[in-house]
């Protein structure tokens, strides 16, 4: 369970009132009764069920099972697309490692209302059921010129180009280890002009994800396994 409060032995941790609901209600826990926490600072921890009152659970942090680990660097900028793709990028995302999730805004962005409370809960889910000991932030969109403009120094950009690009593993792994970001257009692709800025970019490698034309979703999901097999960890 993924908790805000500082992991200490005999700490007090008070969960939401949902996680709360979900302790006692689906996992049936109670008083005395051991769980697994973590607050994606100090490990995993084996806390127990100190009191059931109705305002919520109050857990106790007893010790470390497992000391803090962190995921690789891996950013993944998806453009906005249909509500419940996103969803599912976002969810995918924390299964498959991604530190941080950056929604980007293009040309041809057809912008659904997002709710990024939503997508923070799935991405906490979707981490919690992993095992992984961190949760992937998601930030509100911005323009893509933006993100590009503020690009952080050293890190890469595996930009995912349909129109053509190098293999991606053969890229990616000539291109090296290091701090990595993953770029998705949108479904109607990106503009010629975001094309051409983004191929005369020295930080980014414009990458093929094969020869069909894949949805925001799998590209995604493609994307970050592929880069997994070449240069992740
Ligand atoms: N421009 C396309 C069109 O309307 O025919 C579709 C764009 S595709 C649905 C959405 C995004 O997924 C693209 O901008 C690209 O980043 C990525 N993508 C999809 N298929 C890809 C492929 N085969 N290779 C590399 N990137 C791909």
């Amino acid at each position: 369970l993924h908790v805000q409060g500082d992991l200490a032995p005999g700490h007090a941790v008070a969960p939401t009132l949902d996680q709360s609901r979900y302790l006692t209600q689906v996992m049936r826990l109670k008083a005395g009764d051991d769980l697994l926490v973590f607050n994606g600072r100090d490990g995993e921890w084996r806390a127990s069920v100190a009191e059931v009152l109705k305002k919520g659970v109050i857990l106790r942090a007893e010790e470390q099972t497992r000391p803090q680990a962190y995921g690789p660097d891996l950013e993944l900028i998806v453009a906005v697309v249909k509500k419940a793709r996103v969803e599912t990028i976002v969810e995918k995302a924390a299964e498959l490692g991604a530190k941080r999730v950056r929604l980007v805004l293009t040309h041809r962005t057809n912008a659904d209302r997002l709710r990024l409370d939503r997508l923070d809960a799935i991405a906490e889910e979707a981490a919690e059921q992993t095992g992984r000991l961190d949760v992937p932030t998601v930030d509100d969109p911005v323009k893509l010129d933006a993100i590009l403009d503020g690009w952080e120094a050293g890190r890469r950009l595996m930009f995912c180009d349909e129109t053509g690009g190098a293999p991606a593993v053969s890229a990616l792994t000539e291109a090296g280890e290091g701090k990595w970001a993953i770029l998705i257009g949108p479904e109607g692709g990106f503009s010629p002009e975001e094309g051409e800025r983004l191929r005369s970019l020295p930080f980014a490698t414009a990458v093929s994800l094969g020869p069909r034309i894949l949805r925001a979703d799998t590209a995604a999901i493609a994307a970050m396994t592929l880069w997994q097999a070449a240069v992740g960890d």
